[in-house]
């Protein structure tokens, strides 16, 4: 069986990340939508829903599964037993960040290879730090995000 992993902070998740999801489920028999519990960043989302708004959303697609991670995205994937880490380009600017972060990943573990899926071109401007800028000031996320995620959100900010 061919396993890849999809790392993120998933915080929260949104229509990008789906595009993503549903092109590297064609590409595998299960991709496991993977959220990292050793987050710098200060989520606005707790882990717990984070994890949440991932099974209301990519956790209903077939060959999906949502799982959570802490320490080594590499060894994650090697008890997972997948070969593949997805990640997403959206622009020349996630590509500095991501090919350091891949080679460094490939020097840990030379058996995990990294793949790059680029999301349909509307989407290539959504990231979820905009959509949380967006509905913080009280703006319509409804077409960037999943129905849940955008209640999610405006109960943050409402
Ligand atoms: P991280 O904190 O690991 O960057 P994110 O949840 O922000 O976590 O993103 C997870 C992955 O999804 C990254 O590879 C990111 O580039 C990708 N991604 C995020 N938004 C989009 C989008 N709109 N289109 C394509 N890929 C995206």
């Amino acid at each position: 069986m061919r396993c890849a992993i999809y790392p993120g902070s998933f915080d929260p998740i949104t229509n990008g990340h789906l595009d993503v999801i549903e092109r590297a489920r064609k590409l595998f028999d299960e991709v496991v939508v993977a959220v990292a519990h050793n987050d710098e960043k200060q989520p606005l989302f707790s882990l717990k829903d984070r994890l949440d708004l991932l099974r209301q959303t990519a956790g209903k697609i077939d060959n999906v599964r949502i799982a959570e991670f802490e320490g080594l995205l590499v060894e994650f994937a090697r008890k997972e037993e997948a070969g593949a880490v997805i990640r997403g380009l959206r622009a020349v600017s996630d590509f500095e960040f991501e090919f350091q972060m891949a080679l460094m990943n490939r020097k840990l573990d030379t058996s995990v290879e990294t793949i790059f899926l680029m999301p349909k071109e509307e989407y290539t401007y959504l990231s979820s730090r905009i959509v949380k800028e967006i509905a913080r000031l009280g703006g319509d996320v409804s077409g960037f995000v999943p129905a849940c995620v955008a209640k999610a959100l405006s109960t943050k900010f409402g």
